[in-house]
């Protein structure tokens, strides 16, 4: 998942808007995330009005593999971080063929090498489950 992933797919780049609309996670939620389990397939940070602040706020964006979206942001004041989750897609994962890696110049896959494409927003997903 790149910045071109996002483009391609129509979802926000702007470094002053967030991905997709994200709503407040409580600290429990991000506990239990997707976070301490996978590593992102992609990071940004961007600078933006959260409802009910008048000031910008920083949020770093975590980008999963599922299509989930993790924000956090900090008050440096109160000395406190805040979470934020939205979702790119709701994924509908389809084994890419070999045939269709050829033809669509995706991943081939192998043995342990998944290959999975997403048939709502086209997004691949491959694994190396031997690891
Ligand atoms: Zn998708």
């Amino acid at each position: 998942m790149t910045t071109d992933y996002l483009e391609v797919h129509g979802f926000e780049t702007s470094y002053n808007k967030p991905p997709v609309d994200v709503t407040p996670m409580t600290e429990e939620s991000f506990a239990r995330s997707f976070f301490f389990i996978y590593a992102p397939e992609h990071t940004d940070h961007r600078q933006f009005g959260l409802s009910g602040k008048e000031v910008w706020t920083s949020v770093r964006f975590y980008y999963f593999h599922d299509g989930s979206v993790i924000g956090m942001y900090n008050d440096y004041r109160a000395g406190k971080v805040f979470y934020l989750h939205g979702r790119l897609c709701d994924h509908d994962f389809v084994p890419v063929t070999p045939e269709q890696a050829r033809e669509e110049g995706l991943p081939r896959p192998a043995h342990c090498f998944h290959v999975s494409k997403c048939s709502k927003c086209g997004y691949v997903y491959a694994v190396d489950s031997s690891d």
